[in-house]
């Protein structure tokens, strides 16, 4: 069922029983009322003839003539009035009530003897109700008479009907009233979703780049738009980094497809020197290497975004970490004639993977001698700064121009200057680790000028061992 006809059936149901339920109640309220202001009536004009027969001196042998005479309201067409003896017999009744007897009944009489005035209401077939009040008058503790006034409910009852008629008339016409209002409110609150809809079909269509216009009150409806627009510029982000990502792996992997082919084919067009043949294949190995390289660490990468890579947690000793990496650098770096050495070392311990930080500071030690010029120098040193340790691989290389600095860290990311064929990179290095500085809750941080050199830092939390 759509939103709008189920806002505008609850409202309608709400509606209604407040409307029912307020009727009932101003109903019930209004016959009470009304009978109140008959009872006070009928006390009023029981009290007058009661004290009229006081001033009579409680004759018992009263004269009806006089008795309306000068009292003519007892008269009246819509009162009539009777006087009991304490025996419950009739001693005079006015002259308007001539149908039929109204006795006084047992509970009257009862009252009557204990000195109070009772109210009742009584009912005769193809009458209206009678309302009736029963007067004791007493004298030195003894019941003399008993006066009874009654009217007839008639009106009352008419006034009640009225408003009955009226309120089955005036409930409908207000129900439909309001809950044409109610539709077309929850209409018009409603529109904007639909719009929203439209728009989410034309996205869902295939058309990332298009967005929702935000209504102009920023409310319900403006957040849900905003967070609409958010969730697919996000996906918007993913799916082109996706796309760049696809396309800069197949060009990584198709250049030294290339140049392989290239080389097999020259040597292949004729018979030469069993020489040639070795240098191709040794050049084509190399390519092949660095076709693994690119293969492995992007499968390392892949199955580190899908949280598959297993990571220890592990007190970590970095001075015995760096000092190793050194002396395998140092190796390293006499094959480039690149000189590596140690700077200030200090103490510090790291919670985490020894191998993944062994990986994390060699990428960037041979990246440091790889764009280093021959004969640099590449120093490593290792401080402690507050809760931190700061783990640095400086270099006197290319450098790296401040507009690349962030994006080092993308996937396939070289600059320019590391393009030179002398330089054989992947362009993964640095993502890896920046992954795995993240996973030790620590950041790699690069200071770096064009032609003058690098200084990368591991920045990682220290243990903070027990007191
Ligand atoms: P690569 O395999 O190309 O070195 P990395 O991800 O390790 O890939 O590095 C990405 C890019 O960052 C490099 O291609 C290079 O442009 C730049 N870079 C990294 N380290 C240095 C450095 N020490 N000096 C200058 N440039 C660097």
């Amino acid at each position: 069922m759509p939103l709008r006809v189920r806002l505008t059936l609850w409202y309608g149901t709400v509606l209604a029983l407040v409307l029912i339920v307020f009727s009932v109640v101003l109903y019930a309220i209004t016959a009470r009322n009304l009978r109140d202001t008959v009872d006070e009536s009928l006390e009023d004009t029981a009290t007058t003839a009661v004290r009229l027969l006081e001033t009579n001196g409680f004759l018992p042998l009263i004269d009806e003539d006089v008795l309306l005479s000068q009292f003519p309201e007892l008269t009246r067409i819509d009162k009539f009035f009777q006087i009991f003896s304490p025996s419950g017999t009739i001693t005079i009744r006015s002259p308007n009530i001539k149908e039929h007897e109204v006795p006084l009944s047992r509970t009257a009489l009862d009252a009557a003897f204990a000195g109070k005035s009772i109210y009742e209401s009584a009912k005769y077939p193809k009458e209206p109700p009678l309302r009736l009040i029963s007067m004791p008058i007493m004298y030195r503790g003894n019941l003399l008479y008993i006066v009874q006034v009654g009217t007839s409910m008639e009106s009352v009852g008419e006034t009640l009907h009225r408003f009955l008629i009226l309120v089955l008339v005036a409930i409908p016409i207000a129900l439909s009233v309001s809950l044409a209002g109610g539709w077309f409110l929850a209409g018009r609150a409603l529109r904007p979703v639909d719009r929203i809809t439209l728009a989410a079909q034309r996205i869902a269509a295939g058309d990332l780049s298009q967005r929702l216009s935000i209504p102009v009150a920023y409310d319900e409806i403006g957040r849900l738009a905003a967070t609409f627009n958010n969730m697919i510029g996000r996906l918007d982000a993913s799916f082109r980094q996706i796309r760049q990502f696809t396309s800069d792996a197949s060009h990584e992997l198709r250049t030294p497809l290339t140049v392989m082919k290239g080389e097999t084919d020259l040597v292949l067009r004729k018979s030469r020197p069993l020489e040639d043949y070795k240098a191709v294949l040794e050049s084509n190995l190399e390519e092949i290497d660095r076709m693994t390289r690119i293969v492995d660490e992007l499968l390392f990468l892949s199955r580190a975004d899908m949280g598959e890579v297993k990571v220890e947690s592990m007190p970590v000793v970095l001075q015995s970490l760096v000092e190793d990496v050194h002396r395998q650098a140092k190796l390293l770096g006499q094959e480039r004639h690149v000189e590596v050495v140690l700077g200030t070392i200090t103490p510090v311990i790291v919670q985490g993977d020894d191998l993944r930080l062994r990986e994390l500071l060699l990428n960037l030690v041979e990246n440091a001698m790889k764009y280093s010029n021959p004969g640099g120098k590449v120093e490593i040193s290792l401080l402690r700064d507050g809760q931190e340790a700061r783990l640095s691989i400086t270099d006197h290389g290319i450098g790296i121009a401040p507009a690349d600095q962030k994006k080092i860290f993308q996937r396939f990311f070289r600059t320019d200057v590391a393009r030179a064929p002398t330089k054989k990179g992947t362009g993964l290095g640095l993502a890896i680790c920046a992954w795995i500085a993240d996973l030790h809750k620590g950041r790699v941080e690069v200071k770096s000028a064009l032609g003058q050199g690098s200084t990368f830092t591991v920045v990682l939390p220290l243990v903070t061992l027990p007191a």
